[in-house]
């Protein structure tokens, strides 16, 4: 009983220390415990923009978690302080900050986001924050996943702040003012251009490049540059139905600069040309079906007998498998080119695009029939159609042109025989 007190003293003491903050840092980020660098980076990614105080004005919850969502990443990113934390927990943590563990790990929540997506840590929305450009990526993907719906990957190349100085350009974090133009970038020249005439003139300061600021020990990683260009995967969800064409918004996820605001990646989605694959899902005659915004165009073959005498079946196979099975009876004649329409074979509704209170509805399949003449024949067979058409030519044959009235000869035009 004591004990059971005495721990119920130590959390309340813990909970009184540590406020709301006190909630499980991977539980915050939504990772697992053996989470990777790129899983614990990409979580914070996609919580910083979500909870990010500029998205939620007034909103004291989001501002809380935003900011503890940059304490979770700052622990669980550096190896010292993920050990610490897995072994003792925050109070861990508390400790190791006190005891004046590195104090660099420990990131104002805003700079931590300039360090992902550029600026100063703000959306650029009316606070005059400029914004990087949009990047427009072309992600192709077969008719199949538009089917049938996607979860896949995509990788860009992209210019992203230097995670090594944190877009300082500099290897030891100093960053001066450039002494030749007083950080303003600019030189103000007089030149004497006749006697008594002086102009001035503005330059560029040479010795800082117009930044003005200097870097004496430049980041080995970037060089100075404070930026570099490095691929990064995203997530891809190709809903079923989706239009083709259609673009998908990716916010601040263009290339970054320590000088603005990252632009959005804008994906382009696109069908790849039809092609067979290797495994069985990638061999269906869905393949080359055609698609028409909700509906699926396919051709189908037949032979002369089947077409003129019916007694068939057809298993076509579908993008996701499902066999559409097309059949005629004994006698029922199919004309080249006809278009049978299926009705809920074609594409599934994009949910974006069905009526509200409908959950699922599909587009139409288009079957047109071609019809297949054989340009060679056995001999005895020639000769026994031959003979079957003969016979029912004699007794109930008719001449097309007879029964048309076409002459037998050309037909004279007049208003020539004066020449
Ligand atoms: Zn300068
Ligand atoms: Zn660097």
């Amino acid at each position: 009983m004591g004990i059971m007190l005495l721990r119920l003293l130590a959390l309340l003491g813990c909970l009184v220390v540590l406020g709301l903050a006190a909630e499980d840092f991977y539980k915050l980020l939504g990772i697992q415990k053996d989470a990777s660098e790129r899983e614990i980076k990409k979580a914070y990614r996609t919580l910083s923009k979500k909870y990010h105080p500029d998205k939620n004005p007034g909103d004291e919850t989001a501002h809380d978690k935003f900011v503890a969502i940059a304490d979770a990443y700052d622990v669980l990113i550096d190896e010292e302080t993920r050990r610490i934390y897995d072994q003792y927990g925050h109070d861990g943590i508390e400790q190791h900050r006190k005891g004046g563990g590195r104090p660099a790990q420990h990131h104002d929540p805003f700079d931590l986001f300039s360090r992902f997506f550029g600026g100063s840590g703000h959306f650029g929305h009316g606070g005059g924050e400029r914004r990087g450009p949009n990047m427009e990526v072309r992600v192709a993907v077969p008719l199949r996943d538009f089917y049938n719906g996607r979860l896949t990957e995509f990788t860009v190349e992209k210019q992203a702040v230097c995670s090594a100085c944190e877009g300082s350009g500099s290897e030891d974090g100093v960053v001066e003012t450039c002494d030749q133009c007083g950080g303003r970038g600019v030189r103000v020249m007089r030149q004497q251009i006749a006697p008594g005439l002086v102009q001035q003139v503005q330059q560029m300061c040479d010795k800082c490049s117009g930044k003005g600021k200097m870097v004496k020990h430049p980041c080995p990683v970037c060089g100075g540059s404070r930026v570099v260009r490095e691929p990064e995967t995203h997530e891809l969800h190709v809903e079923k139905g989706m239009p083709r064409n259609v673009r998908i918004n990716y916010e601040n996820e263009a290339d970054e600069s320590p000088d603005w605001v990252a632009g959005d990646l804008v994906v382009h989605l696109v069908e790849t040309d039809p092609q067979f694959g290797t495994a069985d899902h990638e061999r269906t005659d869905g393949t080359f079906f055609r698609r028409r915004g909700q509906h699926l165009f396919w051709r189908e073959v037949l032979s002369l007998r089947e077409a003129w005498m019916g007694d068939w079946t057809r298993n076509i196979t579908h993008l996701d498998g499902h066999i559409v099975q097309l059949s005629r009876k004994r006698g029922e004649v199919i004309q080249p080119n006809a278009v049978e329409v299926i009705e809920n074979e074609g594409m599934p509704i994009w949910h974006q695009h069905l009526p509200e209170g409908v959950e699922e509805a599909f587009g139409n399949l288009h079957v047109e029939y071609v019809v297949v003449l054989p340009d060679q024949m056995d001999k005895s067979m020639e000769k026994d159609f031959h003979g079957v058409w003969e016979k029912w030519r004699k007794k109930k044959g008719v001449s097309l042109d007879q029964e048309w009235g076409r002459p037998e000869g050309p037909v004279k035009m007049p208003g020539h025989d004066e020449l």
